[in-house]
């Protein structure tokens, strides 16, 4: 398997795996081979739903 953001081998690491619920589901989101691609790959997304995210910069 291979890290979701990175792509490195999860075998050399200590891998991070992550499920989603949407509509009281579990989905499996990914894996990961540590929390900073984690964190990366979460920033991104984030960036990806913009519309949905109630960040809202001072006018
Ligand atoms: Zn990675």
């Amino acid at each position: 398997m291979e890290c979701t953001y990175c792509g490195s081998d999860l075998a050399n690491y200590d891998p991070v795996f992550v499920e989603a619920t949407e509509d009281d589901e579990r989905v499996p989101v990914g894996g990961f081979c540590n929390y900073a691609c984690l964190s990366a790959y979460i920033d991104e997304e984030a960036l990806t739903y913009g519309d949905a995210c109630e960040w809202a910069p001072e006018e």
